[in-house]
């Protein structure tokens, strides 16, 4: 690390904290040939990727809107806050575990679907008719009858 004020590359970490709920960790530096003192900041880089929309549009992926969708799935449902979080941080974590720059809304969907269907079933198929738009009624009876398995 070079030493921002006489840029020698020979510094030395005098402290080292971590912030922000472990998830950074911040580092006082000292260089030694200036003396000059510094802080660096270092954290996983948490890169999500962008949302291809079905009209091709690109638009940053929006943790709030799918907390929006999952709410009106779970609308009434017997699932907790605590489990509703934990699924979104699960659907982030797959997202950003595709290592891709940009995903389809659809596959985001598919994701949300995977996870509904194994916490609550109901917000699944409220969630699917809405996302899926089944092509017809007998679509969506299949679909119903293969959560039976
Ligand atoms: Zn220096």
């Amino acid at each position: 690390m070079h030493c921002p004020f006489c840029n020698t590359q020979d510094t030395k970490v005098i402290d080292s904290r971590l912030v922000a709920d472990g998830l950074s960790v911040r580092r006082r530096r000292e260089c030694n040939a200036c003396k000059e003192r510094f802080t660096t900041f270092e954290s996983a880089e948490l890169v999500m990727p962008r949302v291809i929309k079905t009209n091709g549009a690109r638009e940053p992926f929006n943790e709030d809107k799918l907390r929006a969708g999952l709410l009106r799935a779970l609308e009434k449902r017997p699932v907790s806050v605590e489990v509703m979080e934990k699924t979104i941080n699960r659907i982030k974590s797959s997202l950003r575990a595709t290592g891709e720059r940009e995903v389809s809304s659809k596959f985001i969907g598919n994701l949300v679907m995977e996870q509904l269907k194994q916490i609550d079933k109901v917000a699944y198929i409220r969630f699917a008719s809405v996302y899926r738009s089944f092509e017809d009624i007998r679509e969506f009876g299949e679909e119903i009858a293969r959560l039976d398995d």
